[in-house]
């Protein structure tokens, strides 16, 4: 394989994508926005499945690495009811391996080992069908020429409209996203109320869900349904008005539970936003879409899992197969649409019923991804 190969975006699907190419010995030029790897904060835990993130990471030679760093005993989940009352909790066993937890910075770190990014090179656009490939467009007005571009660019992928005009649409449902640190010492009441793992708290369309990271760090979502708009007379940078705002939509929550919002340093507001379930394209040669550029869906657990193992899938047959590597992308986008269109009706139904105006939804939701 002599393709010039670049794949736009560090995120999983990305860097999942250029460290299983390295693996089989062909160089993917990886392009990334960010200046540097931490110029923004990692994000929250992910929890990578047997069969997917963690089918990934074996296929890219990672898989003890992951083991190492991972937290099963992170698969621990409590729901409780609005006024406290703990309704399930459910401990994996020792053994369990189906889902550990990892934070996003660890896993970042154990994709990128010998990978030289090109950091700071935002993509405005694509230009496919040129003499000499696919022209790609810099946000500092330079151009390169691939002839595969690979875009791995997230939910608001500029990749995206050389293959499709579908744009991702509000789902109805927000987050407003805050933090804890050192939850051990600093709050040891909320440290066991959220246990090993998460803590989720279902009521009237809303909820809230604390996570443990590593390190006693722990990330808690307020998730509710409210028009896009309904932050207009509320500076979102302003910590109290904010705050002041969440107690009020969570307002009559048992006390240790809005203990969360009212301990919680920043606020991030985080809309979710999704791409129409089983959204294809015509196959355009030279260009396709990985993860979240392709099928951004409702986070409940999915994602980063489908965009990892979408990764490792296409540039394993990239560097394995026989045939034109315009043949493999057009045989994985199939593949990947498949999967993905399954994942997106389950994640879609998942967030109606997580969020809904009958919290016993939920519950049932959780009965039924997770027997006891
Ligand atoms: C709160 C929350 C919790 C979640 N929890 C889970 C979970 O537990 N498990 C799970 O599987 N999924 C989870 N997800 C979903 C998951 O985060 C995403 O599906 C996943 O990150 C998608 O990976 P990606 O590589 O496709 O895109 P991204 O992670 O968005 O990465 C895209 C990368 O491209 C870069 N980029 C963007 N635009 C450009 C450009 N123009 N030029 C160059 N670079 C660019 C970005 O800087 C970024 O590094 C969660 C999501 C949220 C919001």
């Amino acid at each position: 394989m002599r393709h010039r190969i670049a794949v736009v975006g560090g995120g999983p699907a990305g860097l999942t994508f250029a460290r299983v190419l390295h693996r089989h010995g062909h160089p993917a030029t990886v392009l990334e926005r960010d200046p540097t790897p931490d110029a923004r904060p990692p994000g929250g835990t992910l929890d990578l499945h047997e069969g997917l993130g963690q089918l990934a990471l074996e296929k890219a030679g990672l898989l003890a690495g992951f083991q190492e760093l991972s937290r099963p005993e992170g698969q621990a989940m409590r729901i409780l009811d609005v006024d406290g009352t703990v309704l399930r909790d459910w401990r994996p066993r020792p053994d369990d391996r189906a889902n550990p937890e990892i934070d996003r910075g660890q896993l970042r770190d154990l994709l990128l080992g010998p990978l030289d990014i090109q950091w700071g090179r935002g993509v405005t656009q694509v230009a496919p069908g040129s003499r000499d490939g696919v022209l790609v467009h810099f946000a500092d007005g330079r151009q390169e020429t691939f002839d595969l571009v690979v875009g791995a660019d997230g939910a608001w992928s500029r990749i995206r409209p050389a293959v499709s005009p579908v744009t991702p649409r509000y789902t109805g449902v927000t987050s407003v996203e805050t933090s804890l640190d050192d939850i051990d010492t600093r709050h040891p009441d909320l440290a066991r109320l959220i246990g090993d793992g998460s803590v989720a708290v279902y009521g009237v369309n809303r909820s809230l869900v604390a996570q443990r990271n590593s390190g006693g760090h722990v990330k808690v979502y307020a998730k509710f349904r409210a028009p896009l708009d309904w932050h207009t007379n509320l500076d979102l940078a302003d910590v109290e008005a904010v705050r002041s705002r969440l107690l009020a939509l969570f307002d009559g929550w048992a006390a240790p539970v809005l203990d969360l919002l009212h301990h919680g340093t920043a606020f991030v507001h985080r809309p979710f936003y999704t791409l129409p379930v089983s959204h294809t394209w015509t196959h355009v040669p030279g260009v396709t879409l990985l993860g979240d550029a392709a099928h951004l869906m409702p986070p409940l657990g999915a994602g980063a899992n489908l965009a990892m193992l979408e990764g490792a899938e296409l540039a394993e047959s990239l560097a394995t197969g026989p045939g034109d590597p315009d043949d493999t992308v057009r045989a994985f986008e199939e593949q990947m649409w498949a999967r993905a269109g399954r994942w997106a009706k389950i994640t879609t139904a998942g967030l109606e019923r997580l969020v809904s105006p009958d919290p016993a939804e939920a519950l049932a939701f959780f009965d039924q991804i997770q027997p006891s």
